[in-house]
């Protein structure tokens, strides 16, 4: 598998607890490195735009509500197999299935409040860099 990049967020739930730092731990301690980093606060329009396509789905408004009701830290992250990795390290969408030691049983509150976003393919993972950071920002 060739080196590949992932769009990560650490998502309002886990900024609000001053997570930042133990999360990066888990992605650097797994071998992914952090090769551009940003905080930010997202308005409802974006999260509307980024989440576009869960828009049929029931959880859409309240999702976009969420992800844009605090800070939000938007990361690249680099390495081999990166898109399936850090999906790894993640563990599943909702918390309570989760595998132990994963970012999500450690940290999630609930299946909304999962604390991370991580690209679920390689096309997308591309889609999702280019929405939130040029390529003058992303230095490896
Ligand atoms: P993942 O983030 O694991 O790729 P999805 O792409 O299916 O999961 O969903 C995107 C995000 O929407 C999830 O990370 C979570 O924050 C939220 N979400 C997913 N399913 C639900 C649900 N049933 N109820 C509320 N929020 C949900
Ligand atoms: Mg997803």
């Amino acid at each position: 598998m060739a080196i590949q990049k992932t769009l990560s967020i650490i998502k309002p739930d886990a900024t609000a607890r001053n997570l930042t730092g133990a999360i990066n731990a888990r992605f650097e301690q797994a071998g992914l490195r952090i090769v551009a980093q940003k905080r930010l606060r997202l308005t409802l329009a974006q999260a509307a735009q980024f989440y576009a396509v869960h828009q049929e789905r029931a959880f859409y408004n309240s999702l976009c509500e969420y992800m844009s009701s605090g800070p939000v830290v938007v990361q690249v992250l680099a390495g081999e197999d990166a898109v399936a990795l850090n999906r790894q390290i993640m563990g599943a969408t909702n918390p309570a299935n989760a595998e132990v030691g994963t970012i999500r049983r450690d940290f999630g509150e609930s299946i909304e409040h999962n604390s991370v976003h991580g690209s679920d393919s390689e096309e997308n993972a591309q889609q999702e860099i280019a929405f939130f950071f040029s390529g003058l920002e992303i230095v490896e």
